[in-house]
């Protein structure tokens, strides 16, 4: 009985300390007088996408309810306060405190910004999240984004997309010499060495110029967001996998003045609600997925996987581009060798368990 006291009284004094601890650390916390801070939130997104868009709605919400609505950050569309792809620089120039966008936007600054969204035939979403959370790739893209005074975290996800709509059928190579397809980054150029002439449209203006004929393919998200564009109506062949965009990750970024002016509860809160956003983003694509997929099937939509010869022959190209960025870009370069590393054990362990089981239960 004595002992159990003793333990209780030893337990109760450590608490206090603790306490005091804390309170001193955040002397105005034990005072109730965290300050009512509001931030602005620029996305690159429309509200139509709403499984985008909505993800930063699902952090900003999460950070005012944890900060008992102390913490408010308004999230605004693409357009609103700066054009969707000047997210960065809105952010990097304190416009905006924070934003959500998709860094491989970002290329034209540095080829290196890619890895903190998708690069063509690199990881997969649960590859990707094992990367920037365990495997250092969030070290070392911060190291990146510092240049530009910016914080990113990880903000979402797609899962694997899908190669996009074809007028026509897509047989082997030969059929892309001369294609126009709507398909902007480090996939536009590899398609451009496969043949094909790739065009970058915003996402209102890919229905039109397929409809009229300017393109023959146009590649947008996956059958969730693409069932809402009416591709179906226009171009029957919808071909898999996108293998530009195995896994891309939206981002959410901080200035990093900003950053450091928060109270450290509330950049807690922060980093736990765009963890959530993480999550919650990708669940929804792979709920709603399934659920347009087949809406699109009853419409007559005819699915296709591209050919091997096509697949082997641009994976072949993406990794020359990669290494003649790394020889020109020293930044490219100390953000690719350990990612490539990286890659090459997640592909030696995911080809058994994963890949077994994915096999067995997936294929027809
Ligand atoms: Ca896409």
């Amino acid at each position: 009985m004595q002992r159990r006291d003793f333990l209780k009284g030893a337990g109760a004094g450590l608490a206090a300390s603790t306490l005091a601890a804390c309170a001193k650390k955040e002397g105005a916390a034990a005072t109730g007088e965290l300050p009512t801070i509001r931030w602005r939130l620029a996305s690159s997104y429309p509200k139509s996408l709403d499984t985008i868009y909505g993800a930063a709605e699902v952090m900003a919400m999460r950070v005012e309810a944890i900060t008992n609505g102390k913490f408010q950050i308004r999230v605004h569309a693409g357009g609103e306060i700066v054009p969707g792809l000047q997210v960065l620089d809105a952010v990097q120039q304190g416009t905006v405190e924070c934003g959500h966008s998709a860094s491989y936007y970002y290329v034209g600054k540095n080829m290196a910004f890619a890895f903190d969204c998708a690069v063509p035939f690199g990881l997969t979403a649960r590859q990707q999240n094992a990367w920037m959370y365990q495997g250092g790739g969030l070290e070392l893209t911060r190291e990146l984004f510092k240049q530009y005074n910016v914080l990113n975290f990880p903000g979402g996800n797609t899962g694997v997309q899908m190669g996009g709509w074809f007028r026509k059928e897509i047989r082997s190579l030969a059929d892309l010499n001369g294609l126009k397809m709507r398909i902007p980054g480090i996939g536009g150029q590899i398609m451009a060495k496969l043949g094909a002439v790739p065009q970058t449209l915003a996402g209102g203006d890919i229905y039109p110029a397929l409809e009229r004929g300017a393109i023959d393919a146009a590649e947008w998200v996956g059958p969730y967001d693409d069932e809402k564009l009416g591709f179906a109506k226009i171009a029957k062949h919808y071909y898999y996998p996108g293998w530009w965009e195995g896994g891309p990750q939206l981002s959410f970024y901080v200035n990093i003045d900003k950053w450091n002016g928060l109270p450290e509860s509330y950049r807690q809160a922060f980093e736990t609600a765009c963890m959530e956003a993480n999550v919650t983003m990708l669940a929804a694509y792979d709920t709603k997925n399934p659920q347009a997929l087949k809406k699109l099937i009853a419409d007559g939509v005819q699915l296709h996987a591209f050919p091997k010869d096509v697949m082997a022959a641009a994976q072949k190209i993406a990794f020359e581009i990669y290494d003649e960025e790394a020889g020109k870009n020293p930044v490219f370069k100390k953000i690719y060798e350990p990612w490539k590393a990286f890659r090459e054990a997640e592909l030696q362990w995911f080809q058994l368990a994963e890949a077994g089981y994915a096999n067995f239960l997936f294929g027809k």
